[in-house]
């Protein structure tokens, strides 16, 4: 029976980058398994039958870096359209930019700043700061940077709705993500690199996974088909949730944050019609019942289409696993999963991804961490080893 170099559970970023570079950099075979039907992981984005205009399955991804290495390599396998993100959020009747930045504040707090010294000062004015051990949640975390009235309007019903879970109960990281301006900036991202791939995310991963040494395989589950696979792969990366392939260990289960996207046509508004302001307005507020407005028309590389799509979304616990829910039981029960994938990397198995190591990436630190995990795994292989054929 057939037999590959390299077995590759995923073919989502992680898996992608991994299998482009041994295919093209070390010339070994390269099988990736997938159980959705289609490629690109969550990036994944397709066009729609009704509006004609490219959307995303899994939620809106927006490219940004400023790992000068990762811009370069995404270049490679497409053409990318300059975009700067920007968010809005609708409170009390109107559009503020967000995150937080001198006209939001100037908006809520009734103020006529100008400049960051004068936003920086006032900021130190209104924020409660968190005591000397730090921010120990993520309400103590957002009242210590935008102070109590802005955390109430844009942050406490925002983060009860995506999590399930009062801001006070969760990680200080969560919110700690979420920048605040000093100035007039409104883009969402401030690296230097921003883009979006001009023919969409699922053309350009076809350009990453295009070496002929790749194989694909979609619609398998890799636990249906393992027994069959057995000795038939000289490694194995796993880009799926580690508690699945640990199922049999007794360990309880990680928990996620999953989402439910509901789309909206707006049928026959014009080519130059659009639905709301901007491409994201987020709704902080508890009686909206979503989280979340995208509006895709406003991308770059969107085909012309007389119609507009608006797709809003909610948060629960149930679906597919999309934010790790970072609290001390699964920071405690990952530690004890990644000992077992320790163990496993003696066995040539491999964990890669945000699945894989119950992490939050962005798509570029998924790109440099699969980077990275090659050429460590490279320089480990001995030289000369044959190509398992
Ligand atoms: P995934 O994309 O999840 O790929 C893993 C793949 O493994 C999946 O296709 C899955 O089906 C497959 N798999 C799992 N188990 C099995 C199995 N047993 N057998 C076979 N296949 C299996 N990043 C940004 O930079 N900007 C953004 O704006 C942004 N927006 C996001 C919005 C949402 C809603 C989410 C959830 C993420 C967003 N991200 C964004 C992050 C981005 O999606 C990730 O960085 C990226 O998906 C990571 O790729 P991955 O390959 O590690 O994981």
């Amino acid at each position: 029976p057939r037999k590959w170099d390299v077995c590759v559970v995923g073919a989502g970023l992680s898996g992608g980058v991994i299998a482009e570079r041994y295919a093209t950099l070390r010339k070994q075979s390269v099988l990736i398994v997938e159980k959705r039907r289609h490629i690109a992981g969550n990036c994944y984005d397709f066009l729609d039958d009704q509006t004609g205009l490219r959307l995303n399955l899994y939620g809106p991804h927006n490219f940004h870096t400023k790992l000068t290495n990762v811009w370069d390599y995404v270049k490679r396998f497409g053409r990318w359209a300059h975009y700067y993100h920007k968010k809005l959020a609708w409170s009390e009747g109107r559009f503020v930019p967000f995150p937080l930045n001198t006209e939001t504040l100037n908006t809520i707090y009734d103020q006529h700043l100008m400049g960051a010294n004068e936003t920086a000062a006032f900021l130190a004015k209104i924020a409660e700061p968190c005591g000397p051990g730090g921010c120990s949640n993520s309400e103590q975390q957002s009242v210590a940077s935008v102070g109590r009235a802005a955390y109430n309007q844009f942050y406490r019903g925002y983060t009860l709705k995506q999590w399930g879970v009062d801001p006070s109960q969760l990680d200080a990281l969560v919110t700690g993500r979420i920048s605040v301006r000093s100035d007039f900036d409104n883009r969402y991202f401030t690296d230097r690199y921003q883009s979006q791939p001009r023919d969409g995310y699922t053309r350009w991963m076809a350009g990453i996974l295009s070496d002929p040494l790749i194989d694909l395989v979609l619609g398998v589950d890799w636990f249906d088909v393992q027994q069959r696979l057995a000795g038939r792969c000289g490694k194995l990366i796993f880009t799926g949730p580690i508690d699945h392939y640990f199922a049999d260990s007794g360990l309880p289960k990680l928990t996620y944050r999953s989402l439910r996207f509901e789309k909206l046509a707006v049928l026959n508004i014009g080519e130059h019609g659009y639905y709301q302001p901007g491409t994201s307005v987020n709704y902080p507020e508890m009686a909206v019942p979503f989280t979340r407005s995208t509006e895709y028309k406003h991308y770059p590389g969107q085909p012309r289409s007389n119609h507009t799509v608006v797709v809003r979304e909610t948060s629960g616990a149930d679906g597919e696993p999309y934010y790790p829910v970072p609290n001390p039981r699964n920071h405690a029960l990952y530690a004890k999963y990644k000992a077992l994938a320790d163990k496993e990397a003696l066995k040539g198995v491999h964990f890669v991804g945000r699945l894989a190591n119950y992490k939050y990436f962005n798509m570029d630190q998924a790109i440099d961490n699969a980077l990275r995990i090659f050429d460590g795994l490279d320089r480990d292989s001995a030289p000369g080893r044959p190509p398992v054929k």
